[in-house]
């Protein structure tokens, strides 16, 4: 069979003048083909009918039979619906169909169904018979297949989008019958007998989780019980009337009755509608003492959750029996409800008080939330190991709770976050004095096992207090303080106030702003020219990133980067910049331009562990020189040093890359990290040069940071250059390079040479 040969009748004058297409491979523009396979829903009550596509000649060898009447359609609809209606099997069913239209007179049949893989629909062959050529691969689509089809090609398009489309491809014999008889017939099973099998798959899976879970509650030894509200019913299992004493056959209690069971001190997880876990879906564990029918009492502990968390609903839960008198039974409870590490409070139970304590909170007796972060512990977890991490949590643990005010909650959230929850506060400033004094308190050395000298560990907190709003609001609010903290240096508190939540809108925006760019291609870079100042001669250009907004223009990096960094869409940025600045050396290159480029790589970049493969990757596809390479990487990256970071800094440097340090002299005193990796550059920052010639001391910083990288053999370029006074003390300083306004504005690559 080849795919070519018009040995078909035609049919609905169909041919070139077929059924228009929408691009999708669906046909439109034709009758409905069947009752659960239409195109259209068409208000007439016409005869269910297949569409046919693509029949390019009539037959020689027979008269073209009469057009399917619609009694004969919805005939064979009939018998097609009896003949396949209780198949089940798929598998089975398609070469049942294949059959079917075999005796019909094909000779050849492709049953076929197209898939949505991709924009188009592509084709998955369920049963092949008789066919002369291969059957079309899977990339192949319906459009396609039609197009090139000699033959007709019945497609089946069901109204019902999440049906499964079918598609039949018939090779006549001598004597075929009409195609879409047997196609209708075949797509109007197909669809029953898909949706009979689903509904069994869905069935017995379902029943398989049930047993699944009802068996793994049977073997940890539980009792369960659900209240629905509608019914105000509390059923209880088997294991749980076993434990009350409850009979089988005794009806299930109401809320009211149950709760009379319970010990009225343990009564409050129990309230129903207004129990927290029926709000915030955490299941924190409860003890509780409950009497059985002898009058005995036994105490359990409970957990339970809504089944829709946050919506009055079925609330499910789950008891273990903690035998009387065992005395594992505190300790049992102290695990459910405490950090195994410190054992603070954990967030189950934070929230669950959070909750409770703004029920009654006023604006003169309000909540406080603390949330506390110990800055930069990952790197004590990265260089002294995880057992001093985990001793220097505790040690600041037991700070805390010494802190802490009586009636308050301390729990830990997991890595090196903590909270306070203190209620009862009358003022904002009261509490923020409060997390002034436990940032004080954690500043204080620490001695940690088998460090020889005593530790010093800095934290940042965010406060935010409350009276009419939710727990997730004052958490959602202490974490922009935090936030703030944390980006003002550290090692400080913020309280919340109302510009940090327009603060983190723009965050928000700007985030948004940044996805978008990278989903649309919305990236630029620009090129400012670096020149060595013996002569001026322009000698390499820094990659400067851009974002084109639809609405703003082009953003500048203090827009975009800070929130790209915090988000960690700044590898990607990075990525995208680095893949333009092979892209532009290598045409450089050819163009007989031999400029070095320079350009910014973000700490966060550095550490994610692909980048680094990625690059050395990229290098070597482009066939770009890795030595005309410069990158550009601040002190943070290396005061923060991990081992991902300097393996992504090795990388750099084996491709050919040398890397220097930007933004020289920003913010720290210590030039201890110097050492740390070996810099082949240095870039002063231009808070360094703006005052030279108007002051003595700053040349004089600028003469002792020059002779610093000269004596580490680093090349030494200035940043900033605005004026010639400016380059001409930086060149009788021994200044390499230099970059700034005086010799260009980033610009983009081709101004850049032209501008030479
Ligand atoms: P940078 O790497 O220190 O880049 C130099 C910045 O100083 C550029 O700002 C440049 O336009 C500006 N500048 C240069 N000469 C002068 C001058 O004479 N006077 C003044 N006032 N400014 C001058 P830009 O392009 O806004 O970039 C700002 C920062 O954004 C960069 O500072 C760099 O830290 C970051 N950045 C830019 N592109 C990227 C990137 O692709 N990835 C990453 N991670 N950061 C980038
Ligand atoms: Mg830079
Ligand atoms: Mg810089």
């Amino acid at each position: 069979m080849t795919l070519s040969s018009g040995n078909v009748e035609q049919r609905h004058g169909g041919g070139q003048d077929g059924p228009p297409e929408d691009g999708s491979g669906r046909v439109t523009g034709s009758p409905a083909p069947s009752a659960c396979c239409t195109t259209h829903a068409d208000p007439r009550p016409a005869p269910p009918r297949p569409l046919v596509v693509a029949p390019d000649a009539p037959r020689e060898d027979a008269a073209a039979p009469a057009e399917p009447t619609a009694a004969e359609l919805t005939a064979a609809l009939l018998r097609a619906q009896r003949r396949f209606a209780d198949r089940t099997d798929p598998a089975a069913l398609a070469e049942e169909v294949v059959d079917e239209v075999q005796r019909a007179g094909y000779s050849g049949v492709l049953l076929l169904a197209p898939v949505a893989r991709s924009r188009h629909h592509e084709l998955d062959v369920l049963a092949a018979r008789g066919c002369t050529a291969p059957p079309p691969s899977p990339s192949t689509t319906v459009a396609e297949l039609t197009r090139s089809a000699p033959s007709a090609v019945v497609d089946l398009v069901p109204a019902d989008p999440t049906a499964p489309r079918l598609a039949v491809w018939g090779e006549p014999g001598p004597a075929g019958a009409p195609l879409e008889l047997l196609a209708a017939a075949a797509g109007t099973a197909w669809c029953a007998a898909r949706a009979t099998r689903q509904a069994q798959l869905a069935t017995a899976e379902l029943a398989g989780a049930r047993q699944l879970i009802a068996g793994a509650v049977r073997l940890a030894g539980l009792g369960s019980w659900s209240w629905d509200p509608a019914t105000d019913r509390v059923t209880l299992d088997d294991r749980l009337r076993d434990l009350l004493g409850v009979a089988p056959t005794d009806p299930d209690p109401d809320l009211a009755t149950w709760r009379e069971r319970v010990h009225p001190d343990d009564r409050g997880p129990f309230t129903g509608v207004d129990d927290p876990a029926a709000r915030t879906g955490s299941p924190v564990p409860y003890p509780f003492r409950v009497r059985t029918a002898d009058g005995t009492e036994r105490t359990l502990l409970g957990t339970s959750v809504p089944l829709r968390p946050g919506r009055p609903g079925v609330v499910q839960g789950l008891v273990l029996d903690l035998a009387p008198g065992d005395r594992s039974t505190g300790e049992l409870v102290r695990l459910a409800q405490s950090d195994s590490l410190t054992g603070l409070a954990n967030r189950s139970v934070l929230d669950v008080r959070l909750e409770e304590a703004l029920r009654t909170a006023t604006a003169t007796s309000a909540v406080a939330l603390v949330l506390l972060d110990l800055d930069r512990f990952k790197l004590v977890n990265d260089t002294l190991g995880h057992q001093i991490g985990d001793a220097l949590l505790r040690q600041i643990a037991g700070r805390l709770q010494q802190a802490a005010p009586a009636g308050s909650t301390l729990a830990r959230l997991g890595g090196d976050e903590f909270v306070l929850m203190v209620p009862g506060v009358d003022r904002a400033e009261s509490a923020t004095a409060m997390a002034h004094n436990i940032v004080r308190r954690l500043r204080v050395p620490v001695l940690l096992p088998g460090l020889p000298e005593p530790f010093v560990c800095t934290s940042s907190a965010g406060v935010a207090v409350g009276h009419e709003c939710s727990g997730d609001e004052l958490f959602r609010n202490a974490d922009m303080a935090l936030y703030r903290a944390k980006d003002a240096g550290r090692d400080r508190v913020a309280a919340f106030d109302s510009a940090m939540r327009e603060d983190a809108e723009a965050r928000r925006e700007a985030e948004h702003k940044v996805r978008r760019a990278l989903r649309t291609d919305g990236l630029r870079v620009v090129w400012q020219p670096i020149v060595d100042l013996r002569d001026e001669r322009l000698v390499a250009a820094e990659a400067l990133v851009r974002l084109e907004d639809p609405v703003e223009g082009l953003l500048e990096p203090k827009s975009f980067v800070d929130t790209a960094e915090d988000t960690g869409l700044i590898v990607d940025v990075d990525t995208w910049v680095l893949g333009e600045v092979l892209r532009q050396l290598r045409e450089w290159r050819s163009a007989g331009e031999g400029l070095q480029v320079s350009f910014n790589v973000s700490g966060k970049t550095l550490e994610h562990p692909a980048f680094a493969h990625r690059l050395a990757h990229s290098v070597e596809s482009t066939g770009a020189s890795g030595s005309s390479l410069l990158a550009e990487v601040t002190e943070r990256t290396l005061i923060d040093l991990s081992t991902s970071t300097r393996a992504s800094l090795g990388e750099l440097r084996s491709v050919g890359a040398r890397v220097g340090l930007d933004d020289f002299g920003t913010g720290y005193s210590s030039l201890s990290y110097l050492d740390r990796f070996p810099l082949s550059f240095l870039k002063i920052d231009m808070s360094f040069v703006r005052p030279l010639g108007t002051s003595e001391r700053a040349a004089a910083v600028v003469r002792a940071l020059i002779g610093l990288a000269h004596a580490h053999g680093m090349v030494v370029t200035a940043e900033g250059v605005e004026t010639r006074e400016q380059a001409t003390l930086l060149r009788e300083m021994g200044c390499d390079r230099a970059q700034g306004w005086l010799f260009g504005r980033p610009v983009e690559a081709g101004r850049l040479i032209t501008a030479r």
